[in-house]
């Protein structure tokens, strides 16, 4: 990542909008809002083959749920944070992750410029790739304060999203016995 390009246009916005940018407050902004953006855009430069490649055999193949997964996302379209709870099952095919690793995948894809639609589908597709379960289904509710601090301001309204792969797409019982349980 390039902090020094990212400094720069911190500086910039700061001039655009009129503000002094050698005042005391604003002199060492955008040197720390550059150092915040490597940690919350760490994800570009990730993979979550990672986390999800290392496997433990099992073989009762029950559906397992991690649920209230902690979210912090950026939109992309506004650069401002969305956040919320993510919600996970899948019905393992003889294998299954660590419990840590859902939440550690969820990372992953929630720290890049995003919209919540692909972040989801992007959990579930990486689940399907590395873990080849019979299925997995991922919810995630968020607030997003570029909608929620301007525009239509509407504070504590929450977009819920959800993908449903193999089995969960198939099985109507199996998706309300998700949603009983993560509701
Ligand atoms: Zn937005």
């Amino acid at each position: 990542m390039d902090l020094q390009k990212i400094e720069a246009g911190v500086k910039l916005i700061l001039e655009g909008i009129g503000e002094d940018i050698l005042r005391e407050g604003l002199i060492e902004t955008p040197k720390r809002v550059a150092k915040m953006y490597e940690e919350i855009f760490s994800g570009i430069t990730r993979d979550s083959k990672k986390h999800l490649t290392k496997t433990f055999t099992v073989d009762n193949n029950e559906m397992i749920i991690e649920k209230d997964i902690t979210l912090y996302s950026m939109c992309e379209h506004h650069l401002m944070p969305f956040y919320g709870k993510a919600h996970i099952a899948y019905i393992p095919n003889e294998k299954v992750v660590g419990i840590s690793k859902l939440a550690r995948t969820v990372e992953v894809f929630a720290k890049r410029p995003q919209i919540q639609e692909k972040l989801t589908c992007q959990i579930a597709d990486a689940i399907m790739e590395n873990l080849n379960p019979l299925g997995v289904i991922v919810a995630i509710e968020a607030e997003h304060t570029c909608m929620t601090m301007r525009g239509v301001k509407k504070p504590g309204t929450k977009t819920f999203t959800f993908v449903c792969r193999g089995e969960f797409e198939k099985n109507a019982d199996l998706k309300n016995t998700f949603f009983n349980i993560v509701k």
